[in-house]
């Protein structure tokens, strides 16, 4: 089968890819695995961090791609929760080991032993991958496949980051970076009733967060017109930490979503700290996590704008999101 591996990591700049086109066999599912034929597999932030070695490889020439969207094709030994012919979602969090402290106490995001899709297995920039049949999502079908994709990982990690930002009801949310998971988790904050403001250069994207109900949009590093109960940093940017900081009321929490991000500046303890502001990181998400976001999204009949590309175009679609040139999320399509 066709497949794209992260050859030698490095800027993703045109003159050199590190993302390189091969040909490997079809993979076999071992027991409590299924393989999926992947019909569509979403390009997220962490593909690039991968392929730009900004993320330490786990394993030389791996496939990237952990929001897949396929069919179950072959059952492997002693799989018995999914047929042949289901569509099943393939995420991030591949495996964990269910016996840690943090998986026996409901907090397997933080497993000391996990495996994640695209990092450690090889992931959906492929024809065909394989999934432990348990970390697999039954998906909507009020979306269609270059919808669910990014529901996967920009969706389930923003609902996340929404959750560890502690939103109060009725709360204001600022939110940095809008891009494909912030979009989607600008949605639920709003269907939830919060006002949302959004911070991001891209003036495509203030646009598209506006569309969907923003309450205001600017620049990326511009105060929010109103003190912030909660904000979500999605741009993996360091800098932007201290100015999400201060726009955070008495009391607020910012979260940062991403799983890379440059390095923070220096913070000035009573402007950025003081008065109980908490900063606090994201991490993987529970399958719990991914759940609950898939049946909130399909009940708030969440907008998902997506950008496709072929399949054989995945080293264009990595450029494209590096230069900022997608607006929302970017979709492989087999
Ligand atoms: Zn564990
Ligand atoms: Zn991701």
């Amino acid at each position: 089968m066709q497949a794209w591996v992260v050859d030698h990591p490095g800027p993703v700049d045109g003159a050199h890819h590190p993302l390189v086109r091969v040909e490997k066999p079809i993979p076999e599912p071992g027991p409590g695995q299924v393989r999926v034929r992947v019909r569509a597999c979403g390009v997220c932030r962490t593909d690039l961090h991968l392929a730009e070695g900004d993320l330490e490889p786990r394993r030389p020439r791996v496939t990237p791609g952990h929001e897949v969207v396929g069919v179950v094709d072959r059952l492997g030994p002693g799989s018995t929760r999914w047929q042949e012919g289901d569509r099943i979602g393939v995420p991030w969090l591949a495996h964990t080991c269910g016996v840690c402290r943090f998986c026996i106490s409901g907090r397997e995001n933080l497993c000391v032993t996990p495996r994640f899709t695209g990092w450690d297995d090889d992931g959906g920039y492929a024809a065909f991958t394989v999934v432990d049949e348990d970390y697999a999502y039954a998906l909507p079908d009020v979306f269609d496949d270059v919808e669910a994709a990014p529901l996967l990982c920009a969706g389930i990690i923003g609902y996340r980051a929404l959750l560890r930002a502690d939103l109060p009801e009725g709360g204001r949310l600022g939110i940095y970076g809008f891009g494909g998971s912030a979009h989607l988790t600008a949605q639920v904050a709003l269907a939830r009733g919060a006002r949302v403001h959004v911070m991001t250069r891209s003036e495509e994207a203030q646009q598209l967060a506006l569309e969907l109900g923003a309450a205001s949009a600017g620049g990326a590093d511009v105060a929010p017109p109103e003190p912030l109960d909660s904000a979500i940093l999605f741009a993996p940017v360091g800098p932007l930490v201290p100015p999400a900081l201060a726009a955070l009321d008495r009391g607020g929490t910012l979260a940062v979503a991403g799983i890379y991000l440059s390095d923070i500046p220096a913070l000035h303890y009573q402007e950025h700290l003081f008065e109980e502001r908490t900063l606090r990181s994201v991490t993987a998400n529970t399958r719990r996590d991914g759940e609950a976001f898939l049946a909130e999204a399909a009940r708030i009949g969440i907008s998902v704008s997506a950008v496709p590309y072929p399949m054989d175009r995945a080293d264009m679609a990595l450029e494209d999101l590096r230069n900022d040139r997608v607006n929302g999320a970017a979709v492989l399509v087999s």
